[in-house]
């Protein structure tokens, strides 16, 4: 349940709830700056009565709270002129990690010529071992920056933790929390703390009320730029890296008002499948994908298998055209479309 106070609620009054559930023994979380209560699992409207200063309750029976449908209809929000979870598609490409001045300059080239407004690269790379490449750290952010100036493109990167959070803060327009990630609770509430979008990725084997509630981690401190990305569930058969969870895109845009994107690239681990399945994300109904995208997947340090090259990718784009059109839905890298017409192709 939520409980939205009056503007005029003082002190005393906030107070004086505060003791009531305090003395029932119900946990809550008041969010001064909007104003409200978080009382997940309270249901006793009638018992709020008394309370003159509650102006609306909006009862929500899931553990997660503020990323339920049922508080709000839509997210949508704007990374420097780019409207994320609108009407358009959202498209993010670039390579697993940032290796050289060189990769990065030329992916971004090449993203920019086909109209894509978003790179992404790690500089700071989650890797199962110890002995693999993990990122150049801050030389990687760097180095994508300046490349997404050059090129006018948004940068997305992954945040691993708090000790590398004013350095990402400031290199990046979108921060990617990665899978293994999606559970760490103290950098989630760090982040809640401050406006910049976050793109939470699914944990390997994270459950939908996992996931929101992952998600209410950010939102509860203010931060409501969030956007969810499936990007493949551990599962039984290891001939393929993950299980791509389709049908998880149209749930969570059922549960949520959150934008959900998904990572076909991680999905299938293969860069032969990447094509179909990121179609079949936008068929699903997907807000935005992420694609890895290489120069020269065969040399890459990170994700090699999974990556296309320009040439897979340029025909994804292409393919993508025709699909978009038949679902009635624009592209963020189709200038200024909001309806494609197949003769703009
Ligand atoms: C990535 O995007 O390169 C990545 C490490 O993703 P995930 O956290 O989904 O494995
Ligand atoms: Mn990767």
């Amino acid at each position: 349940m939520i409980i939205q106070l009056s503007q005029h609620a003082g002190a005393n009054q906030i107070s004086s709830i505060k003791t009531f559930f305090q003395q029932k023994g119900v946990e809550f979380f008041f969010q001064d700056f909007n104003n409200q209560f978080i009382v997940p699992s309270f249901n006793d409207e009638a018992a709020l009565k008394q309370f003159d200063i509650i102006k609306s309750v909006i009862d929500i029976k899931t553990p997660y709270q503020l990323s339920s449908k049922n508080y709000k209809t839509k997210t949508t929000f704007n990374v420097n002129g780019v409207e994320i979870g609108g009407e358009d598609l959202n498209l993010i490409a670039g390579p697993c990690s940032v290796e050289t001045e060189e990769q990065i300059f030329s992916v971004a080239a090449f993203l920019n010529s086909q109209g894509i407004k978003f790179i992404r690269g790690g500089a700071f790379k989650p890797r199962t071992s110890p002995y693999n490449f993990r990122g150049l750290g801050n030389d990687g952010l760097k180095l994508i920056r300046q490349a997404a100036n050059k090129y006018n493109l948004r940068v997305v990167t992954e945040l691993m933790d708090l000790s590398n959070l004013d350095e990402v803060y400031n290199h990046t327009d979108i921060i990617q929390i990665g899978a293994r990630n999606m559970s760490n609770f103290s950098l989630l509430a760090e982040l809640g703390k401050t406006r910049k979008p976050i793109m939470l990725k699914r944990g390997m084997s994270a459950k939908a009320t996992e996931w929101l509630l992952a998600a209410d981690y950010l939102l509860c401190g203010g931060n409501e730029n969030v956007i969810l990305c499936e990007r493949g569930i551990r599962s039984f058969d290891m001939q393929s890296r993950n299980v791509f969870d389709l049908g998880v895109i149209p749930l969570m845009q059922s549960l949520s008002h959150l934008p959900v994107f998904a990572d076909p690239s991680h999905g299938v681990g293969k860069a032969a499948f990447v094509n179909k399945m990121g179609l079949a994300a936008i068929a699903a109904g997907a807000d935005g994908l992420m694609i890895e995208v290489h120069p020269n997947p065969e040399k890459a340090l990170s994700d090699g298998e999974q990556a296309l090259t320009f040439n897979e990718f340029s025909d994804f784009i292409a393919a993508s055209k025709p699909l978009l059109n038949a679902i009635n839905k624009g592209a963020d890298f189709v200038n200024n479309n909001k309806i494609l017409k197949l003769e703009s192709f």
